[in-house]
């Protein structure tokens, strides 16, 4: 479905960003015939994305971060590369409207959606407020600034439990949930704090906080002639502290009228908005009803189960769109295919309270075979620090079945080899090998109210068991012959 010999008006691409997700992107440039250009702050002079892009170009900061989220150094590293299109990955600059502005008035195509689009959702109190306007679900919720002297009111008047969100909250920060009332004033004191110091924006809203619910996000693409498709949805319920960790596509909890509901809603926000390019709708959903979270106008960590799923590839998508051209395909072509999981490894002690780790990746082995794609940012033998977001790379699978498909991400956790630096790779395969999450019954709580997995060993024996007791035709005999479940569950490796 990709259109490999589309012609862009550009044949060198900046990449604003690193690891993971910039390797990433040079694999489709290179599929595409078009040139990398990547920044870099020297402590990520020896990742592969440096030594895989056509040209590298050093930039500098007070801190590595920092460096990264320089404007005029990176526009200026554009020029000088001669690249025509600036691709911002994302986490740093990809949902700053202000670097949009600016990489456009430097005359270079933003590979996204317009400053206007980034601007309208970056703002989680306007984009709300937009999705309610038309006729979209909304999660109930009092908003400080239609009424600053009765906010208080408002809010109690919800009854508990409530979530304090600031309007620029990104990435599972600047959250608290309140389930004692007395709480809500000290609570709505330090979100103003932590919004001002960590998004300078303090403004804040109180939304009912739904109990155990699972979030679901929908893949949109548009292009400028105003045409808008989904690529289906995710499911990210397996969260720790409100950031992802385990994704997959389709969601096990929807019916297909309820899928149909919910990415014709996602269609439906993305056509009210004049969007173009990739973006994510993200809902949470009770079971019974959805409703909208927020929009994220960039491509997404987990896209690729997206990819997995219906064979588009979403980066040479969003290059295609940002070079003008229609949309391909039409929404009947957009067939998925199968189920795929993605784990995030990350460099992280699960039982220290998820504390970032450190070291130096000595060993470093990654599964392979049919339907497992490895998205990883690191190489062996490279120093492993905090200076970063602590994800390390991506073990995605894909399989005909969810139940194949957790089977297979469990196996290529397995495999996977990395000493040096602790991970949360244990961690993750407690995960997928309990019975929860093989039956597919999670939601976003799951995890605070699964400590033990956190904290204990890996069991494969019980997630053996449990994964044969799925097996309809194994439960079957089992249950026919009682020893059977016996025999299953005294298996050692
Ligand atoms: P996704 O929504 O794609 O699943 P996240 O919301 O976890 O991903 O964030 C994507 C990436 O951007 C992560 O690497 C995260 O650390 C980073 N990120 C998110 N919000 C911010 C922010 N406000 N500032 C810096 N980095 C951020
Ligand atoms: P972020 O910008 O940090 O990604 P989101 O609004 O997307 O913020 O929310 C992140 C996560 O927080 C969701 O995936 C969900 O688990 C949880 N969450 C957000 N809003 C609510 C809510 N009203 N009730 C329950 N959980 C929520
Ligand atoms: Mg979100």
């Amino acid at each position: 479905m990709t259109s490999v010999c589309a012609n862009y008006p550009f044949d060198t691409i900046l990449i604003a960003n690193r690891g993971e997700i910039a390797v990433r992107i040079i694999k489709t440039l290179r599929k595409l015939g078009l040139r990398s250009a990547i920044v870099y702050h020297e402590i990520d002079a020896g990742t592969p994305a440096v030594a895989m892009a056509d040209t590298a170009i050093a930039i500098d900061g007070r801190t590595p971060i920092a460096a990264y989220l320089d404007i005029t150094q990176i526009i200026a590293a554009a020029h000088k590369a001669n690249a025509g299109a600036v691709h911002p990955g994302y986490g740093f600059l990809s949902e700053n409207a202000a670097f949009a502005k600016s990489v456009v008035a430097a005359a270079l195509t933003f590979i996204g959606p317009a400053p206007e689009s980034i601007e309208l959702m970056g703002d989680k109190i306007r984009a709300r407020n937009f999705v309610q306007r038309n006729g979209f679900p909304v999660v109930p919720s009092a908003i400080e600034e239609d009424d600053p002297a009765t906010f208080l009111y408002r809010a109690r008047a919800m009854g508990a439990p409530l979530l304090v969100k600031t309007s620029g909250g990104g990435g599972g920060k600047g959250m608290q949930i309140v389930s004692d009332l007395g709480r809500l004033e000290d609570a709505i004191a330090q979100a103003h704090s932590e919004g001002q110091r960590y998004f300078g924006d303090g403004r804040l809203y109180v939304e009912r906080y739904i109990e155990n619910p699972r979030h679901i996000e929908v893949q949109v693409l548009g292009d400028c002639f105003g045409n808008v498709v989904h690529l289906f949805e995710r499911e990210c319920s397996v969260q720790r502290r409100f950031q992802k960790i385990i994704e997959e596509a389709p969601s096990p909890a929807l019916s297909p009228e309820m899928r149909k509901r919910i990415c014709e809603a996602a269609v439906g926000i993305a056509l009210a908005g004049r969007y173009r390019n990739a973006g994510t709708v993200e809902f949470i959903f009770d079971g019974a009803q959805f409703y909208f979270l927020e929009m994220n106008t960039r491509l997404q960590v987990e896209h690729p189960v997206t990819e997995m799923i219906t064979g588009i590839d979403l980066v040479a998508e969003q290059i295609r769109l940002a070079a003008g051209h229609a949309l391909g395909f039409t929404q009947p072509d957009v067939v998925p295919n199968g189920h795929a999981i993605e784990a995030r490894l990350y460099a992280e002690a699960p039982k220290r309270g998820y504390a970032p780790t450190t070291g130096k990746a000595t060993v470093l082995e990654y599964p392979g075979g049919n339907g497992v794609r490895i998205d990883s940012g690191i190489l062996r033998g490279q120093q492993i620090t905090t200076a970063f977001d602590p994800m390390l790379a991506k073990i995605i699978v894909h399989s005909s079945t969810r139940l194949e498909a957790a089977l297979k991400a469990y196996r290529a956790m397995r495999e996977l080899v990395l000493l040096g630096c602790e991970t949360n790779a244990s961690f993750l395969m407690r995960i997928l090998a309990g019975e929860a999450f093989l039956s597919g019954d999670i939601h976003t709580g799951y995890l605070e109210q699964n400590p033990h997995l956190a904290a204990g060993d890996a069991d494969l024996s019980s997630f053996l068991a449990t994964a044969a007791l799925l097996t309809r035709e194994i439960r079957e005999s089992a249950d026919a012959v009682p020893e059977l479940h016996a025999a299953v569950g005294s298996w050692r490796n």
